[in-house]
């Protein structure tokens, strides 16, 4: 058996160009940017003016089937795509969002990539990077303070300690944190409450950050954000608070985006990541925008599988950011099919192509969705080495007799060299498709018909039950004015419906809307079915285990 080297292993051995040439390489001159060590640079917001006149790149969007423990693969098919677009003569950046310390520790490892298709320094994206996470929980923290300090300072705004909406964050998996008490001690200690911690990325404001044009539109979606309610039920926002302007001066520079590069010295921009079921999952608008003005191609990821994070690009992401996707990419792997075809994930090493046969529903599901919103698209099938060549063999004649563009993407063995026809699929369905895309639901459609919408449309539901919570919410929502934001579900990823445990292509089921949140500053309602964890907890045996550091100074373990 040949062994492979780990990502890690991979990474470290890449040889990375000073960022000053990957700069270059996009004709940015010197004050268009500023090093952040010697292999990451954040780029001036100014190259919009600049750039006004340029014309716009063509938007490449990854998702994928419902994810499942067998793992998909999107970050690493971006990469190898972005690389592969290269290789043939195409002018392509990756764009994507940051990784987040909670999962990297918890279950996933590093989350830039994979194989020989990765962004580097893998360390560091995986680690600290330039800081944006760290900025953006303490612009949400200092909110949390602000409030606090509002209310033990005599509460001029009548807000009621027991309606406060605004959660602490931190950027780690920690249960413990979900409900806290705070404020105890005494009067000079503040006014006791309950509270609770979610993770950083679950944050409204990473959604802001990531939805955000400028630095203008950033401050007035923060200056929208909801934060509490009054003892008579009324919403207090940021701009109650007045403190817009600073949240906005903490996130400054954050708002730069990151520019890395791939191992094989693709430009690759790494901004914002926000989770994709509480929130849209999509790198920040500036970064896609960014991109698409300095390449010919921008490939960028929308998280989970194509029900979440494709479904909020294309209804949320591109609406606010005026995108206009070109095609889509939908990836699956053999074992990930077979696992929603039934099999164990002990059993995936064994050859079953019934079972794949049976779990292809979930990918058909997937292809209709994009073809509901009028997108040319192609089936990347991510291989592994261990793949079947019966079960390669299946997936590529399901499609082919139905006519489906479908492509083998080894970029996780090959990099750019396995992704090269892909790539050249990926420009031929632009040429030769139509594009008619729109969203699947207009602004001025009451929100219950957005989410009956995207339920029947994108989940294949039989219809849609709302809470008597729901309801009540709908009605008081539609009073202060909202109705007309678009829709962030909050769903399982693991699952067409809400419920995690049904795989493939589930049908007859209803989705349960059990309560909406307002998210007035990112510009969407929340809609949740099921319980959806916005502070995730650590597994029995975390990858951190596995982590370590030499005396050096290397690090060990982030996969
Ligand atoms: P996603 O973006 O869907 O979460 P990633 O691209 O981050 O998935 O990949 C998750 C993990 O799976 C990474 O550690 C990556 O190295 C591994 N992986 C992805 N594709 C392959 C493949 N074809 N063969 C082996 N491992 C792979």
């Amino acid at each position: 058996e040949v062994t492979h080297k780990s990502d890690i292993e991979i990474a470290q051995e890449a040889s990375m160009k000073r960022i000053d040439e990957i700069a270059a390489q996009l004709n940015l001159t010197e004050e268009d940017w500023e090093p952040y060590g010697r292999y990451k640079a954040k780029l001036s917001l100014d190259l919009f003016d600049k750039l006004k006149t340029a014309p716009e790149g063509k938007v490449v969007l990854v998702t994928s089937i419902n994810p499942t423990p067998a793992g998909e693969g999107k970050s690493t098919v971006t990469v190898g795509l972005g690389q592969a677009l290269n290789r043939i003569g195409e002018k392509a950046i990756i764009a994507l969002r940051e990784p987040s310390l909670g999962p990297s520790m918890g279950l996933k490892g590093g989350a830039a990539g994979g194989g020989y298709s990765q962004v580097i320094p893998m360390e560091e994206i995986n680690l600290h990077f330039t800081g944006d996470i760290h900025a953006i929980t303490t612009a949400n923290n200092a909110l949390a303070a602000f409030i606090d300090n509002h209310i033990h300072r005599g509460n001029e705004l009548n807000i009621d300690p027991r309606r406060i909406v605004w959660k602490r964050v931190i950027d780690m998996n920690d249960r413990a944190l979900r409900n806290i008490v705070i404020g105890l001690g005494g009067p000079i200690q503040g006014v006791p409450r309950e509270d609770g911690f979610d993770i950083t990325v679950a944050s409204e404001v990473m959604a802001i950050f990531c939805l955000a044009r400028d630095l203008k539109d950033l401050k007035k979606k923060l200056s929208r954000m909801v934060v509490a309610y009054t003892y008579d039920n009324q919403p207090i926002t940021v701009s109650d608070l007045k403190v817009e302007g600073a949240l906005t001066l903490l996130l400054k520079d954050a708002l730069r985006p990151n520019l890395v590069q791939t191992l094989e010295n693709t430009p690759a921009i790494i901004h914002g990541g926000p989770f994709a079921n509480i929130a849209h999952g999509c790198n920040s608008i500036i970064a896609t925008k960014l991109a698409s003005k300095l390449g010919d191609f921008v490939v960028t990821e929308a998280g989970f599988g194509a029900d979440l994070g494709a479904e909020k690009f294309l209804n949320i992401k591109s609406r606010y950011g005026e995108l206009k996707p070109s095609a889509v990419v939908i990836v699956a792997t053999a074992r990930a099919l077979k696992m929603h075809g039934g099999v164990d994930k002990a059993q995936l090493s064994g050859e079953n192509v019934a079972a794949l046969a049976k779990g292809i529903a979930n990918l058909e599901k997937h292809i209709e969705t994009i073809q509901a919103f009028g997108l040319p698209f192609v089936v990347a099938l991510n291989r592994f080495v261990s793949d079947h060549d019966e079960e390669v063999q299946h997936i590529l004649n399901w499609c082919r007799e139905r006519n489906i563009p479908v492509e083998i993407a080894d970029v996780w063995l090959k990099g750019g060299e396995g992704g090269e026809d892909l790539a050249r699929t990926v420009l031929n369905i632009i040429e030769s498709q139509t594009n008619a895309f729109e969203p699947l639901y207009t602004l001025d459609q009451p929100l219950e018909e957005k989410i009956i919408t995207i339920a029947e449309k994108v989940y294949g539901a039989a219809g849609v039950q709302f809470s008597q919570k729901a309801l009540a919410q709908l009605r008081e929502f539609e009073q202060q004015g909202w109705s007309t934001l678009p829709v962030c579900m909050a769903k399982t990823q693991y699952s067409l419906s809400d419920d995690p445990k049904k795989l493939g292509r589930p049908t007859e089921f209803v989705i349960t809307i059990r309560e909406l949140k307002a998210s007035i500053g990112a510009g969407f309602i929340v809609a949740l079915t099921g319980d959806v964890m916005t502070m995730p907890g650590l597994p029995k045996s975390p990858a951190a285990l596995n982590m370590d550091v030499t005396e050096d100074g290397k690090a060990v373990g982030l996969f």
